[in-house]
Order: C-alpha cells, then sequence, then structure tokens
C-alpha cells in the first residue's frame, strides 16, 4: 500500500529537519494556527479511511508561505475508548515524522509542521495523501483501532472555531487528575516517545506531574500500557519512599538508569535544583532559574520576546533539551503549575517570579494570592524585576536580607577563608546536586597549583594559532 504514495515511510526520517531555505509550506506553528486532535466514536460513525479537506490543499498553496492547519481524528473499535485518545493522538507526531519531507513538532495546539520542496518535487501534491498515509500507519503500529477517519483544516476560521472545541477537550482531560495524587498510587508510567531525538531523556508521568510535552497524564499512561503493552508507554513501580518532599522514589531512580542507559541514577520529581527531571525538547514552558533574584521565571512557546535574563524561549529550550538534568533550567508541561506538588522541595509558588502575561493568565486559578509573578508589563531586565519584587514584598525578597545578614557575618568570622571543597553553597542560593555532564579538566602540568573544571560548557573556537617557542 505504501508504493501508492509519493514518498517514503520510515522510523529514519524522524530526526529530519527542513530547514527554512528547504520549505515549500509552513502549516500552524507560531506564525499561525492549529492543532492535532483524535476523538473516540462508536463503529458506526465511523466511514474508514475517509479523508475530509477544509480549505485550501497543498497545490493551491502559495511556496514558501504559512497556513493554519487542523487535524481531527476519529477511532473506533472494540478497544478504542476516550481513554486512550491522548496517546493516540501523541503518535501523530510519531507517524506523521516517519513520512520522508514532513517534518511535525509538539502536540495539541502547538502543532507546527513543515513541507519540503522536495517532497513537492517528488509527487506531494495533497493533504489528503498525508492523512491517507498518517492513518494507514496509525491502523499498522495500534491494531486496536478497527476504523479511521480524518478532518483535515487549512481554513483559518474553520481551524479557529474547531480550536475552541479542541480546548474544551484538552481540559477535561488535563482536570482528571486533579483527585489523586502520587501517595495514591504504586505504579507511575515512563514513556521513551521523545528518545528518538533525546537518547538520554528519562518521562516520568505522575498523577502530580503531566508529561512535559502536556499531552500524557497518569490516566493516559495507564490506559496507553493496557491497550498497547509493548509500546512507548509503560508502567514504572515506584518502589521505596527516599524524598517524599522532593519526589525521589526507587522504582523512578531504578526506571532513571534503565532508560538513560546509566547517564542519570537519581530523579527528584517535584524539585527545580536537585536531580531534576530530565527535559527532552518538547516540553511546553521552560522554567530558568535567576541567581540575582534567587527566583525561576518561565516562559513558554507562544512568547516572543526576551525574558529578564535576556534569553528568548528559542535559545533557553536549546540549552535545555536533549534529554539532561541541567542546572537552573527545566521543561516542564502547562499543566504541571496546577499541581499541589509544584516544585514543593523549592518553596513552589513561593519560588516563581516571572513569567509572560498570556501564560500566566492561562494558569492563574493556580496561583496563590500572597504571591505577585511579574509579567513583560511588569519586567523587562533583571533590574526592573528586583524593583517590582521588593515593591511587591515577594517572598524571594525575604531570602536575599537573610543571605546578606549571613553572607556578613560569615566574613566577619572568617574574613580571608577560602570555602572549603564541597561546602555548601551561601544561604538563599540553592544547592544545586551534583550532576553528570560531560566535563573537562585542565591540569596545570607537572607542577601542579591549577585545577581547571569545564562542566557542560559550550566553547567556540574561531581560530587556533600555533606558534614555534622561541
Ligand atoms: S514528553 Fe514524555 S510523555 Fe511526552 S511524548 Fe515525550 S517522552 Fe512521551
Amino acid at each position: 500500500m505504501a508504493e501508492e504514495f509519493p514518498f517514503e515511510m520510515s522510523p529514519m526520517y524522524e530526526g529530519e529537519r527542513i530547514r527554512k531555505d528547504d520549505l515549500y509550506v509552513e502549516l500552524a506553528g507560531p506564525k499561525s494556527k492549529g492543532f492535532e486532535l483524535v476523538r473516540s466514536a462508536d463503529m458506526s460513525e465511523v466511514e474508514d479511511g475517509k479523508v475530509t479537506l477544509i480549505g485550501p490543499d497543498l497545490k493551491d498553496m502559495e511556496e514558501g508561505s504559512t497556513y493554519p492547519f487542523a487535524m481531527i481524528y476519529r477511532i473506533a473499535g472494540e478497544g478504542v475508548e476516550p481513554d486512550i485518545e491522548s496517546i493516540v493522538e501523541r503518535r501523530n507526531h510519531d507517524f506523521q515524522n516517519y513520512i520522508q519531507g514532513y517534518m511535525h513538532l509538539n502536540q495539541r495546539y502547538d502543532i507546527w509542521v513543515r513541507i519540503s520542496k522536495a517532497a513537492v518535487e517528488k509527487g506531494l501534491e495533497s493533504l489528503k495523501q498525508i492523512a491517507e498515509a498518517t492513518m494507514m500507519m496509525f491502523k499498522n503500529e495500534l491494531p486496536f483501532i478497527e476504523k479511521i477517519e480524518a478532518t483535515y483544516i487549512t481554513d483559518l476560521a474553520e481551524v479557529e472555531k474547531e480550536l475552541e472545541e479542541a480546548k474544551k477537550v484538552y481540559e477535561a482531560r488535563d482536570a482528571r487528575t486533579r483527585d489523586l495524587h502520587d501517595e495514591d498510587v504504586d505504579t507511575f508510567y515512563g514513556c521513551t516517545l521523545c528518545q528518538s531525538f533525546a537518547p538520554t531523556n528519562v518521562c516520568v508521568v505522575t498523577p502530580d506531574r503531566v508529561s512535559l510535552c502536556g499531552a500524557i497524564n497518569w490516566f493516559d499512561g495507564r490506559a496507553a500500557a493496557k491497550v498497547d503493552p509493548e509500546g512507548p508507554q509503560f508502567p514504572i513501580e515506584k518502589g521505596e519512599v527516599i524524598d517524599e518532599i522532593g519526589g525521589e522514589y526507587s522504582g523512578v531512580n531504578e526506571a532513571a538508569v534503565r532508560l538513560s542507559g546509566g547517564m542519570y541514577d537519581r530523579i527528584k520529581l517535584h524539585s527545580f535544583f536537585e536531580y531534576p527531571h530530565t527535559s527532552c525538547g518538547c516540553f511546553e514552558v521552560v522554567g530558568f532559574y535567576m541567581p540575582e533574584v534567587d527566583g525561576i521565571g518561565w516562559v513558554d512557546r507562544d512568547f516572543k520576546g526576551t525574558a529578564p535574563n535576556g534569553l528568548p524561549f528559542s535559545t533557553m529550550a536549546g540549552q535545555t533539551g536533549g534529554g539532561r538534568q541541567v542546572v537552573g533550567f527545566l521543561g516542564i508541561g502547562i499543566n504541571y503549575f496546577r499541581s499541589p506538588k509544584f516544585l514543593q522541595a523549592d518553596g513552589g509558588w513561593k519560588k516563581v517570579v516571572w513569567m509572560p502575561k498570556a501564560l500566566k493568565d492561562k494558569v492563574s486559578d493556580s496561583i496563590p494570592e500572597s504571591i505577585a509573578v511579574a509579567t513583560e508589563e511588569d519586567a523587562t531586565d533583571i533590574e526592573s524585576l528586583k524593583k517590582f519584587l521588593i515593591e511587591k514584598k515577594h517572598p524571594v525578597v525575604e531570602t536575599w536580607t537573610a543571605e546578606e545578614e549571613e553572607e556578613e557575618k560569615k566574613e566577619e568570622a572568617a574574613p580571608a577563608a577560602a570555602p572549603a571543597e564541597g561546602a555548601a553553597p551561601p544561604s538563599g542560593i540553592p544547592t544545586v546536586a551534583p550532576m553528570q555532564m560531560p566535563s573537562m579538566t585542565v591540569s596545570g602540568g607537572s607542577g601542579g597549583g591549577l585545577k581547571i573544571v569545564l562542566s557542560n560548557a559550550k566553547i567556540t573556537v574561531d581560530k587556533i594559532i600555533v606558534k614555534k617557542k622561541e
């Protein structure tokens, strides 16, 4: 059946990137609107293989342009139930990236698709071909889907209308875990979907911690593991509680060793600074520590400006992703802001100082009234952020004073003493656990006396000049 398509389909195209110069069209993404959605239905309601396209097709699109894009699939089968909609929906990313010349990023309302010029030159002329190929892969890989039909939309008004409905579905899914907590279950769920581009990523989904991509919650993990035991989602037995507040469990640590190929052996699910969860790259929001105010800021994909640390989302996402534990950065799913265990090891919301206004509005029902979180309207750099936090008596300001007093006391007691190796950092500055990062040690030669350790450093060398020693 695959021969009828003018493109190849294989996991080897998963990492394919389509750059601007190779782009035929871009669909959805940051410059437009879109979403993907899977709904379950009765067998009688689904016409197997049917594709409906609303709006211009690929051959009618202007080269180099961006169009809105929605993909709605209806699935039916004996084992199909609403519980599995999310995990089937997440596989759309997987399967579509198998298509040569087609790049799919992100999930839900954040999807971003690119189609290459080369794919069009080879004969790709209709989005219906993409829909048919995707549905074929869904049925081949997930045999519990007996019938599937697709509606693709490229008409802006229609995308906007359907997006409102889709948001209600996402919201209802997210609400399901609010009354269930980590301590109520013995099993968490893992996912390896992102290991194709983040090989050491250890994704653990618990009742109090939605996945980084935001598309899979604990119920989805459970349904996926049940319906597709050989699939990418699987159970992780919690094991012994090692740190209740930080969210460290022996079963999760064992899974971390296994899934990261030995790179990581500890994960604290509710900690930013100490053995944080790894970050793959498709997280909805990235958190960044600002030592100048001893607070954490958050920035999401939709925010186009720079955060008070001077960096945009894209730069911080590049710094954070790849399946690593990165000191000072953390990727999360938006729904984790609503968790009662949200970064509880670090003080939770008491540590949050900044986020874009649109994101703050989205999660405002979870922010305690006593915490004033700045947005781009209040602070655009560290100085204006400091001013805002002082004015609003943000809890982090108390730590500044305590920190200064502690420093003064230390200086009075031992003005010239250098900190001992392994000593705790000044109070107020969080203790950052040792991370297993690539490191390089440069010794000062046989004479000793100098040791430089470069940990997780990125070094660019423009020119090397080698001269004969005089
Ligand atoms: S972020 Fe986690 S849950 Fe989501 S697709 Fe990636 S590995 Fe799976």
